[in-house]
Parts: C-alpha cells; sequence; structure tokens
C-alpha cells in the first residue's frame, strides 16, 4: 500500500521539526544542550502532586468525578479558578469566557481550525514560535509579518495577529504597552482579531509587568465580549507540562464554538489532571513561580555573562527580562543552521538554528539559546564552545 498517494494535500506542509529532530541525536550522546527549552524538572512541585494524587482518588466521590469524562468546557471549578487568575492579571471575565485545553498547544491548533481557510492570510512576528506556525501550516495559511516599530501599516488585514507579548518564544523579547496598544489599533483599523499567547507571563525575572494585549483591550472596550483578543494561557511553565492544561479566554461566542471543536477533536481534557492541576495551583502557584523565576533569574545572568566573556566582536544577543530563551544575531556571513551542525559535531555544543522559527525569508545568521536547564558551569563552558565555533567558520 502506498500511503504516501493519500495524504491531503496540506500534508506536505506538514514536516518535522528541527528541534524534534535535534533532540533526538542529543538523547544519544553527552553533550552541553544550549538548545532545548524545556522547563527544569528539577523544580516540579512533586510533593503536591503526591499530595493532590492521593486525596483525590482516595475520597470515591472525587475519585469518581477525576476517573469520568470531563465536560468539553474543562472542569467547573478549575474554570472557576481560572476566572479568578485572569481577572488577577487584569481581565475581568466568566465562566463562559473560558475553555480547558490540553496545553496551549491545542488551543492553537484550534485557532487553525476556527480561523484558518486554505490561502487566508495569518500576521505573525517573524521570527515566531515553532509550535504555532506547526500548528496553523496545516490549514494552509499565507503568512506575513506583524509590523515592527516604525514600519508602514499594511493596507489591509489577515484573519488574525498571532503574538507572543511577553519574553516571547524565540527570541526572548517583550512588547512595550505603546507596542501592544499600537497593535491594538492596526486590529482595528485593519478589522482583524488577535491571537496572544500568554505562555511565559508569569516568569518575569525582573522589570515591571505589562497587562496583557487582552487586559488592554477590556479597558478600552469595557467587555472581555466585545474583545478582538483571544488570550491561550498555560500550566506548563510554572507547574508542569505533562499536565497538558492549558485554556483559553476570550469572547463568550468565540469560546462556545471552540468548545465545539473542542468537542469534536477529543471530547474533553483529563478531569484528573485538572482536578490535580486546581489542588496544586490553588496551594503552590505562588511559590511555584517564586521557585521558577529564581532559578532561570540566575541562568538567564549566568548565560548572558557567559555571552559577554566569550562571544567574538560581531556578534549580539537579546537580554529577556523572563521567559526561557535568549536570541543571537551572528556576523552576516553565518549560517545559524551550519554553524549549529558544526558546534555540534565538532565543539559538542547544541543550539537550536534560528531559521526554524521564520516561515517564510529566514534570517539565517540567528540562533536560539535556552538557559532554563543550564546550571552557570554549563552555561560557561557551552558559551565558550559555541564561540570557539564562530570563531573557526570561515568568511566567506
Ligand atoms: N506557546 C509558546 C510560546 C510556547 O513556547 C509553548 C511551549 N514551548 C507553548 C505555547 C505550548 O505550551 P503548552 O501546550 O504546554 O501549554
Amino acid at each position: 500500500m502506498d500511503w504516501n498517494g493519500l495524504y491531503a494535500s496540506r500534508m506536505s506542509r506538514v514536516v518535522a521539526s528541527d528541534i524534534r529532530e535535534r533532540m533526538k541525536l542529543l538523547a544519544q550522546k553527552k553533550l552541553i544542550h544550549l538548545g532545548g527549552g524545556l522547563p527544569d524538572p528539577a523544580i516540579f512541585p512533586y510533593q503536591a502532586f503526591a499530595d493532590a494524587s492521593a486525596a483525590i482518588l482516595g475520597d470515591q466521590q472525587r475519585a469518581r468525578t477525576a476517573l469520568q469524562y470531563a465536560a468539553s468546557e474543562g472542569h467547573g471549578p478549575l474554570r472557576e479558578w481560572i476566572v479568578g487568575y485572569m481577572a488577577s492579571i487584569g481581565v475581568p471575565c466568566a465562566l463562559e469566557n473560558i475553555l480547558i485545553v490540553n496545553g496551549s498547544q491545542q488551543g492553537l491548533d484550534f485557532v487553525g481550525k476556527l480561523l484558518i481557510g486554505a490561502g487566508d492570510t495569518v500576521m505573525v512576528e517573524m521570527p515566531s514560535f515553532i509550535g504555532a506556525l506547526r500548528a496553523f501550516d496545516a490549514y494552509e495559511p499565507t503568512y506575513v509579518a506583524v509590523p515592527k516599530a516604525g514600519d508602514p501599516r499594511p493596507a489591509h488585514g489577515a484573519k488574525f495577529a498571532y503574538v507572543g507579548p511577553d519574553f516571547r518564544n524565540p527570541t526572548g523579547t517583550t512588547m512595550t504597552r505603546a507596542e501592544r496598544i499600537e497593535l491594538l489599533e492596526m486590529a482595528e483599523a485593519l478589522d482583524m482579531s488577535i491571537v496572544e499567547d500568554g505562555c511565559y507571563e508569569k516568569l518575569r525575572y525582573d522589570g515591571d509587568p505589562i497587562p496583557s494585549v487582552l487586559a488592554l483591550d477590556i479597558e478600552r472596550s469595557g467587555d472581555i465580549d466585545r474583545s478582538r483578543v483571544l488570550y491561550t494561557g498555560t500550566l506548563s511553565k510554572t507547574i508542569a507540562p505533562s499536565l497538558r492544561v492549558g485554556w483559553m479566554c476570550g469572547p463568550a461566542p468565540v469560546i462556545r464554538k471552540l468548545t465545539l471543536i473542542k468537542q469534536a477533536s477529543d471530547l474533553a481534557t483529563s478531569a484528573l489532571n485538572q482536578m490535580i492541576a486546581l489542588d496544586v495551583v490553588s496551594e503552590h502557584l505562588d511559590a511555584a513561580v517564586a521557585t521558577a523565576c529564581q532559578v532561570y533569574r540566575e541562568r538567564r545572568d549566568s548565560m548572558l555573562d557567559a555571552l559577554s566573556a566569550s562571544m567574538p566582536e560581531g556578534v549580539t544577543w537579546t537580554r529577556p527580562e523572563g521567559g526561557l530563551y535568549i536570541w543571537v544575531t551572528l556576523p552576516p556571513h553565518i549560517d545559524g543552521a551550519e554553524l549549529a551542525t558544526h558546534a555540534l559535531t565538532d565543539h559538542g555544543v547544541s543550539t537550536i538554528s534560528g531559521s526554524a522559527f521564520y516561515p517564510v525569508d529566514p534570517q539565517r545568521n540567528t540562533l536560539r539559546l535556552s538557559f532554563s536547564m543550564i546550571p552557570a558551569e554549563d552555561a560557561r563552558e557551552g558559551i565558550r564552545r559555541l564561540a570557539l565555533a564562530i570563531e573557526k567558520t570561515p568568511a566567506r
């Protein structure tokens, strides 16, 4: 049987990600991994998980709920908690504005299903989160760039703009409040929506929090049900990614449509996971966020120090106020993908080439680094090796 002839045309755009392939390689070798980007499992709140699981499964009534199908919208008490959480970050909303999803990644897939028809235009930051691009790709959009400060506004719109305002993956950079308002004004002028990825919002290591684009839109319109912003949140970066508990927050009619998509896709997110998540966040979210911020702040600082100490002239990098990533711009003659291969095979340091994060017109002289799992000593050694690989790359 030749399955290749049967695949729908959209599958021609569904390709293995550079990162996943690289991770398979890394599993086999002892290297310094500056590419990764996973949260550090050493800081997950294990005791809280053990206590929550025992309490839920040890109580017959709760255990029955936990092992039954949950509602497609999500476990009611967790949605209630999320309503409170969203209010605490400046987004007053109600239960019907929240849908629980299997990680915000599923939310991004649902955005594609809801909004993208083949050939529709979607605006994305260049570079952008690769998981969002891969999710959207299956719905066959045409990509255009979100204009940068000072760029002229496009003459006509896209269906939506996808943005990660805080410490975005992959660059680590953050939109200022003025840029968020400018984005809202542009979206209004072009009559398009905004999909806001709030994945890293709580992982801020310095500076004051900036209200989300959704919060700013509600400040203007006064009502989430009139908002043009759909927000995705997650517990993956603060509590643990294996829960697969994320949420979407937006106007109630849009959440209703997304709930139908959720129902058709997988009926519901695991009730057990949602109940565990609720027990853990109710008691331990603040402490878990504080631990994550302390650990990742130190690692960010040691990687930034290592970059300053070792990088040759002509290399620049971002200085993130939070999140997990640093974006490196190499001298123009260096291709990040070639460098990443050569750094891995000859110098034993893994990085991710920046090209993969552009849906079109990649800026090739770029790399993404992550500090989330890298102790100071490895950061020094890994960055030293990377600097050596850069110095050994011949000018063309
Ligand atoms: N958005 C961004 C920007 C991410 O970096 C990630 C995870 N790497 C996700 C969404 C997906 O997270 P999850 O599905 O675990 O919520």
